[in-house]
């Protein structure tokens, strides 16, 4: 098993290099690996952790893809990722709440849409999409705002955990042999006959023989490296306000309003962490640091709140535990942007936009027949890989204090850290020692949920970093 964050990258060639550990990446190394056991397959990250970039930040919603344009790239990818992944959530321990979600027309114009987008959903084959009164609406959600008209039930929408989602992919392929290398940007590439050399910051370089660009919001950044132009990222911003686990009961479905060109437009949905999150907004950023702009501003949380006023008015006085700020890899095409150039060895993996998260299973099993067709050879039959089990993050179902037999064997698991989350001094310790361990705060938070509560780690801090810093120096 080999993660590395420093030193120079090896110099043996490597079959197949994936570049950008999100969850795209981490979803596209373990499918590699497991058609190609015998392969020597890199997956590299400018980052010190996985799921670093837009991974981190979204609505955390498994879509069915009821909605996407049908015919598309995307349509497929969502259907079939949405498919294997739950059915992968449930054998890893990832949580996923199946709550539905009910799309609301506010309007007599939105009203008009429904039927519409219930003929969308029909030929996107889900049949059971369907438009209910006003009156079911209101009993179904009953603190939602007044001026509703109606909505589409939407049955198998579901909200799930991205965090451990990547952690999964990735911890699950770094033990069936993929070496993590993290801290490793690449700056340029020298492509030869049947290689490329990675020039990495600071680490010196790699070879591979084929080359998977799945970097998000920089995949047209590393196309250029090979001399591609066909397309550029434009971020579009989405900011969410999280609001805290007490406003959990106010809400029982993802709440959807009706999409425009614009995108799928602001929610509110509760997530499996138990909180309850509000956004996105949707801003194309333009400039030197678009790609960076992961702050908040004053003028969109006023937007989210004026919306919530109508959707749902008592989440207006909740307790907002965080807000943050995610950029979609928008490309102006409406569809996913993956294409493979056998001669060249190389497979662009791009403006996976907005349901990344949902089609990543289906992403990366297409990705590999592209690579496979192409002619890469390492690439066989899929076998399994040993499972993996993921941390349980979610409240549906039973934590770690929660459950006696686990702090009979070990009662670590029954002395709780962070209060607001009910992280126990086990978890984090398990953290700190697994495959891929967290290299900072925010890396640990998303691997137990330690400080992502209310206090946002003001009470439970000083002892989180202790852990932290005790745990890096047992590994040296
Ligand atoms: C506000 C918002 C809400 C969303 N909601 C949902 C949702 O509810 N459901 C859903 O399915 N999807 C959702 N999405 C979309 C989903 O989050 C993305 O599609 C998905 O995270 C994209 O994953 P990725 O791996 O392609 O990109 P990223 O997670 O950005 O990963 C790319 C990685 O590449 C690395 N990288 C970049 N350049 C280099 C380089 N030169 N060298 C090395 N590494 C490099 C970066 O460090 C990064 O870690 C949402 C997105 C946003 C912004």
């Amino acid at each position: 098993m080999t993660v590395t964050r420093v030193g120079p990258l090896p110099a043996a060639t490597y079959d197949i290099t994936v570049v950008g550990a999100g969850v795209v990446g981490c979803a596209l190394a373990r499918e590699l690996v497991r058609r190609a056991p015998g392969a020597r397959i890199a997956l590299l990250d400018a980052a010190d952790d996985i799921g670093e970039g837009t991974s981190k930040a979204n609505t955390a919603i498994l879509h069915t893809g009821f909605d996407a344009a049908p015919g598309s790239l995307e349509a497929r990818l969502v259907r079939d990722g949405s498919r294997r992944l739950a059915s992968y959530a449930a054998e890893s321990g990832i949580p996923v709440e199946p709550v539905g979600a009910l799309l609301i027309a506010w309007d007599p114009d939105q009203l008009a849409a429904l039927p519409g987008l219930a003929a969308q959903a029909e030929r996107n084959g889900h049949h059971a999409v369907r438009p209910i009164p006003v009156e079911e609406l209101r009993s179904r959600e009953p603190h939602l705002g007044p001026g509703a008209l109606g909505a589409l039930d939407v049955p198998g929408e579901s909200v799930i955990c991205p965090w451990t989602t990547t952690l999964a992919y990735a911890t699950q392929a770094v033990r069936a042999g993929v070496d993590l290398h993290l801290n490793s940007r690449v700056e340029n590439v020298r492509s030869g006959t049947g290689t490329h050399r990675l020039i990495v910051a600071g680490r010196g370089s790699l070879t591979t023989r084929w080359l998977v660009n799945a970097a998000g919001l920089h995949a047209d950044t590393v196309d250029r490296m090979l001399g591609h132009e066909t397309f550029t990222v434009t971020p579009r911003r989405g900011q969410l306000i999280v609001y805290d686990t007490f406003a959990r009961d106010l809400v029982r479905h993802i709440l959807l309003p009706v999409p425009t060109v614009r995108g799928k437009g602001v929610l509110v949905t509760p997530t499996v962490h138990g909180h309850v999150l509000l956004g996105p907004t949707a801003e194309d950023l333009s400039g030197d640091d678009a790609k960076r702009a992961t702050h908040s501003t004053a003028d969109a949380i006023d937007l989210l709140r004026a919306r919530s006023r109508r959707i749902l008015p008592r989440l207006v006085d909740e307790e907002i535990v965080a807000v943050h700020a995610g950029l979609r890899a928008a490309t102006g095409h409406d569809d996913y942007r993956i294409d493979a150039r056998p001669g060249r060895h190389y497979v662009t993996v791009g403006g996976i936009r907005s349901t990344g998260l949902t089609a990543s299973m289906g992403i990366a099993a297409y990705v590999a027949d592209l690579l496979a067709d192409s002619g890469c050879a390492a690439l066989g039959t899929p076998r399994e890989l040993p499972p993996v089990t993921v941390p349980n993050l979610g409240e549906a179902f039973p934590r770690p204090y929660q459950r006696p037999e686990l702090i009979a064997r070990d009662p670590e698991f029954g002395v709780l850290v962070c209060h607001c989350e009910r992280v126990t001094r086990g978890e984090i310790r398990a953290a700190l020692t697994t495959t891929i361990p967290p290299a900072s705060l925010a890396g640990l938070r998303r691997r137990t949920r330690a400080g992502a509560g209310r206090c946002q780690g003001a009470a439970c801090g000083a002892a989180v970093r202790e852990l932290f810093g005790r745990g890096n120096g047992a590994r040296g």
